[in-house]
């Protein structure tokens, strides 16, 4: 059976992120199923799940109360629209979320992916300016190295070039400043902060590009910048969101609450897409008698919510953070030794995001751990660890030692 599916995957399916060439030419591995932090793949063969299936699994794969949550909605009903009515899990969770995040932010407008919950950002940042009459206010402001998603408008705030360029004649401009420079930002909001309706950064670490990381005080003077000039700040929390930094979010590191935040990844624990952009109450009331058109079909999908409250819940009763903070200085502590192997050049740590920068290829090291058992994934010339919160510290020492051994045989 795996040899069929084998083939019938390069026969029928193309892959995200993938250069089909190599992919054809390959062995691919064909995932079945799951158990807390494993992947078990078609021939029975076990892996750590090194990169929580990118960046979603919070609680481990088949987690008992994120089944039964999905179970229990199913048997009431898959999917109901948004448009014009309203569904039971949808509220709870948007209720359970402003809860949770920062101060300030009422409002819940959910979508499907992380890029969809950026999109949605930019436009109500867009529209809220056009509504009070700041015509001329139709720019954005984002980080060199930003990601927010593969989207049109999400890629015109992006800046990573091996992704971004090829796209380039399609794209909006947006104006870019370096991650930590302080006097750089305030001279561009200084001097054209007339035409910028909105700023937006990854909050602390900007994952796509390498886990590249950049000072909180950073984080700190956009948000004072932003109120200073009168620009919307849009916090994109859809990888560090949700536990992933230590915190449920990252803005909490620094105490700020943006105007308007994404959320998605970890959301439903890993479970169901879903995605949410959550935007203060003064945004929320300048469109009171301004439709939105905006809205996609699985909007508030059921299935996802309850799976998203289910992850709330695990969260709470597990203690899920308060666990996890331990977790986060042996992570730091295994990983000091691979700073020694003449192949490692930097390595730069947030909660549960790591990015082991080489100075050689991480392809290899990635096939060399898959056969000792692990998953990890390369982007560029970093290996990214991000191990499900849950975790354990056996499992942690495994996946960091396999790691280790791995960079350690490549060249
Ligand atoms: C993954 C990611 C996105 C895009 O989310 P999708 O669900 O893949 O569309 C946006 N922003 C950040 C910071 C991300 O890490």
């Amino acid at each position: 059976m795996a040899k069929a599916l084998n083939k019938k995957d390069k026969k029928y399916v193309w892959h995200p992120f993938t250069n089909q060439r190599g992919w054809e030419k390959g062995e691919p591995l064909i995932i079945e199923r799951g158990k807390g932090s494993y992947l078990f793949d078609t021939k029975g063969r076990k892996y750590l799940d090194g990169v929580s299936s990118l960046w979603v699994t919070v609680h481990g794969h088949r987690k008992k109360e994120l089944d039964r949550a999905i179970e229990k909605q199913l048997k009431k009903i898959a999917h109901s629209t948004l448009l014009g009515l309203g569904n039971v899990p949808s509220i709870e969770l948007a209720e359970n979320l402003i809860k949770l995040a920062p101060r300030g932010l009422t409002r819940v407008f959910y979508s499907d992916s992380g890029s969809e919950s950026v999109e949605i950002a930019l436009k109500l940042a867009f529209h809220f300016w056009q509504i009070l009459g700041k015509r001329k206010k139709t720019r954005f402001l984002t980080l060199t190295n930003a990601y927010h998603g593969d989207t049109i408008g999400s890629v015109s705030v992006g800046g990573i070039d091996l992704f971004h360029k090829t796209y380039k004649p399609l794209l909006f401009k947006s104006l870019k400043v370096p991650p930590g420079n302080i006097p750089a930002l305030e001279n561009i909001l200084k001097t054209r902060h007339r035409e910028i309706a909105a700023m937006i950064v990854e909050p602390l670490v900007q994952a796509a590009a390498g886990m590249l990381l950049y000072p909180p005080e950073y984080l700190k003077a956009v948000r004072k910048l932003c109120t200073k000039y009168g620009v919307l700040l849009i916090v994109d929390e859809v990888a560090t969101g949700f536990g992933r930094t230590g915190k449920m979010f990252a803005c909490e590191h620094v105490g700020i609450t943006p105007d308007l935040m994404c959320v998605a990844k970890g959301i439903t624990g890993g479970y169901l897409p879903l995605a949410a952009t959550l935007t203060s109450e003064k945004i929320y009331r300048t469109f009171l008698d301004h439709t939105f058109y905006h809205g996609h079909t699985y909007t508030g999908n059921p299935l996802a919510c309850a799976a998203a409250l289910a992850n709330l819940e695990i969260f709470r009763k597990e203690r899920t953070l308060d666990k996890l903070q331990p977790k986060i200085k042996l992570l730091a502590q295994l990983l000091k030794p691979l700073l020694k192997l003449k192949q490692v050049k930097e390595i730069r740590q947030l909660g549960f995001i790591v990015g082991i920068e080489l100075n050689i290829s991480a392809q290899p090291v990635i096939l060399r751990a898959r056969k000792l058992g692990a998953i990890l994934r390369p982007l560029g010339k970093v290996i990214v660890l991000m191990p499900p919160l849950s975790i354990s510290e056996a499992e942690l020492r495994k996946l960091v030692e396999i790691t280790a051994t791995s960079v350690a045989g490549s060249t």
